[in-house]
């Protein structure tokens, strides 16, 4: 895309930082969610990688309906040759790359002793075997008896599992040597709610999951120090760094360690072995424990301490501007196969450049508060969760690096700018399986959701989007807020109307293209003729720069609105205009000075309006003299 000078671009990201929002939430009292209550025992072989275990799983229908059935996810399962997510890799066109060898699907050459599986060899209700059937990475279930709305049942199951060679996201001996990374490694009841069951086949990406708590029991070779979800019970049995400091560890005798670890109000459990992790630990003040685990690799080791002030800094940013971190523990620990967000902790590689390791880790942890604390449903609404992180690493970024960048979501309109002349755009409404390519769906997802932000900012004022995100944070922590759930936060802040930009933004292609279409003498006066040429909606700044050097702004609100933002630049003399309805292509007014004192005009000079045409934004007075 064409783009018009820099030099004309003054001061023009205002401080995305605010007041604290004083709101009070207002709970909505026709919610309601699902509970779990699991408690697993599993014990790890080292050798082969297989893992057994028992789980318990309290569960709580707290929907009006009555179930008959339930459903859980067996992910693992996806890691064998003809799984959905093999043949998925083997035809999608832009495969992910971690995920080929040599043009070949990994997954498609995994060996016997080398796939993932997740086995059920026993389970009841209340007591009594129930009937299951496997069917990919999803068990069906068939109830004996309904749960009936308001009711509980207890499931005892025995399960068998094997860890897949690192692939994606989890599996063993990763390419930076990392033994074990337990994600998605359990079988995990499905999510129920509004919607109905979210039975999604492990294909890709992306996850919806039920609330509740967590007790887990794993038991492991002595030698190797475990990291993840929950807080350890018996630190003072376990040691690996874990034992108050200076105390004696007392340990059982034997080859094993069972650690005890505790998850409250969670809705995922995540652990990693290795046994070379260096453990560090660092205490915020007023904040949670920070655990740092990784290889002991002196490559890597300076970084891994560097990386552990600036843990503290975004921790500090996110608290600050969305709300307090809820849990006394985050930890972040080298595994999987890039970055990826769990309950407190994440599993990010850790063979990096400092810059890109802060990087993966800021934006995992921002994922702590989109996507896990608010746990919108990601396969639907991926642009919620990757998005919103995008949005608010890039700030964090921006000020825990010192990066100094006037617009720090450039890449993020860049990239959406890229997806549009490849005219591979479909909406963000789009399931994140189902994406034609992962161009589409990661445009999709992280530019144009965090653009979704930045250019709110742009429509109602950047205080008040600040001012929205902690409202958002507040009234929808520990719930599965929808899309309608933030703009409607949105427009209480804002006194706006906004359901138009929600629609148009996230359920249609459709584009945004402002214009200057003439600048006339009228007498002593100038009429500016403005037009709309994309379908989508925006309210509309305008700079004037005039030949002594001086500028005022003009802007015109979208009249469904029905409202106006404070003035962004409030150095520079605002004017609001008569509102600008969406029907009518063209617009124009008269500007109170000469023609010949006007050097030139821009509509919005900030760029977070995201017009796909800048050539037309612009209007200069030496173009009328050539
Ligand atoms: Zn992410």
């Amino acid at each position: 895309m064409m783009k018009y000078s820099k030099g004309l671009l003054v001061g023009l990201i205002v401080a995305l930082c605010g007041l604290t929002s004083s709101l009070e939430a207002q709970g909505n009292t026709s919610y309601w969610q699902q509970h779990v209550d699991y408690t697993m025992d599993v014990s790890m072989d080292v050798k082969n990688y297989q893992f057994t275990g028992t789980q318990k799983l309290v569960y709580t229908n707290n929907s009006p309906d009555e179930l008959r059935r339930v459903y859980y996810h067996l992910y693992f399962n996806a890691f064998q040759p003809g799984s959905e997510m093999d043949v998925r890799l083997q035809s999608i066109p832009d495969p992910d790359r971690r995920m080929m060898h040599e043009g070949k699907s990994r997954i498609a050459t995994l060996s016997q002793d080398e796939i993932g599986y997740l086995r059920v060899s026993q389970l009841s209700q209340d007591g009594q075997a129930v009937n299951y059937k496997e069917e990919g990475t999803i068990l069906v279930v068939d109830l004996n008896e309904p749960i009936p709305a308001g009711g509980k049942a207890t499931f005892d199951m025995t399960f068998t599992g094997q860890v897949p060679l690192q692939i994606r996201r989890s599996g063993r001996n990763s390419s930076e040597g990392v033994a074990l990374s337990m994600s998605q490694w359990y079988p995990k009841m499905a999510e129920y709610d509004f919607e109905g069951w979210h039975a999604t086949p492990y294909i890709g990406r992306e996850f919806h999951g039920v609330w509740g708590d967590y007790d887990v029991k794993i038991t492991i070779d002595k030698k190797y120090t475990v990291g993840g979800t929950g807080y350890l019970q018996n630190a003072q049995e376990v040691g690996h760094g874990y034992e108050t400091p200076g105390s004696k560890v007392k340990r059982v005798k034997g080859k094993t360690l069972t650690w005890h670890f505790v998850a409250p109000k969670v809705h995922d459990f995540m652990w990693a072995a290795d046994p070379e992790y260096i453990h560090d630990i660092v205490e915020m003040e007023n904040g949670p424990t920070l655990h740092f685990l990784y290889k002991d690799n002196k490559e890597i080791k300076e970084n891994w301490k560097n990386l552990q002030p600036k843990t503290v800094d975004a921790m500090e940013f996110f608290n600050n501007n969305l709300g307090e971190y809820p849990y006394d523990q985050y930890s972040v620990i080298q595994g999987g196969d890039g970055g990826m967000e769990y309950a407190m902790g994440t599993l990010i590689t850790g063979e990096r450049s400092f810059g890109s390791l802060v990087g993966v880790m800021v934006h995992e942890l921002a994922h702590s508060w989109f996507q896990h604390v608010l746990a919108t449903n990601e396969t639907k609404h991926e642009w919620m969760d990757e998005g919103f992180t995008s949005f608010i690493s890039s700030l964090c970024m921006n000020l825990i690096m010192d990066q100094k960048k006037e617009n720090p979501f450039e890449g993020s309109y860049n990239s959406y700018y890229r997806l549009i002349d490849a005219g591979k755009e479909l909406p963000q409404t789009t399931h994140a399986d189902r994406y034609d390519l992962n161009f589409s769906y990661s445009v999709a997802a992280y530019s144009k959701g965090a653009i979704f932000l930045s250019q709110l900012g742009y429509i109602i004022g950047q205080d008040k989007l600040m001012e929205t995100l902690r409202k958002y944070y507040e009234d929808f922590k520990f719930t599965h807020p929808t899309p309608n759930d933030f703009i409607r936060t949105a427009e209480k802040v804002s006194n706006m109307q906004l359901n138009w930009y929600l629609t148009d933004w996230t359920q249609t292609t459709n584009t945004i293209d402002y214009g200057i279409t003439e600048v006339v003498a009228v007498g002593d006066k100038t009429k500016i003729s403005l037009e709309r040429i994309g379908s989508m909606p925006m309210p509309i700044d305008l700079f004037v720069i005039y030949n002594d050097g001086t500028q005022e702004t003009l802007y015109a609100p979208l009249r469904m609105m029905y409202g106006e933002k404070e003035n962004p630049y409030p150095s520079l003399k605002r004017t609001v205009l008569p509102n600008w309805p969406w029907a009518y292509p063209n617009y124009s007014f008269e500007l109170n000075k000469p023609l010949d004192s006007i050097k030139a005009i821009v509509i919005d000079p900030s760029q977070l309006m995201a017009d796909i045409n800048f050539e037309n934004n612009f209007w200069q007075a030496t173009q009328e003299a050539e």
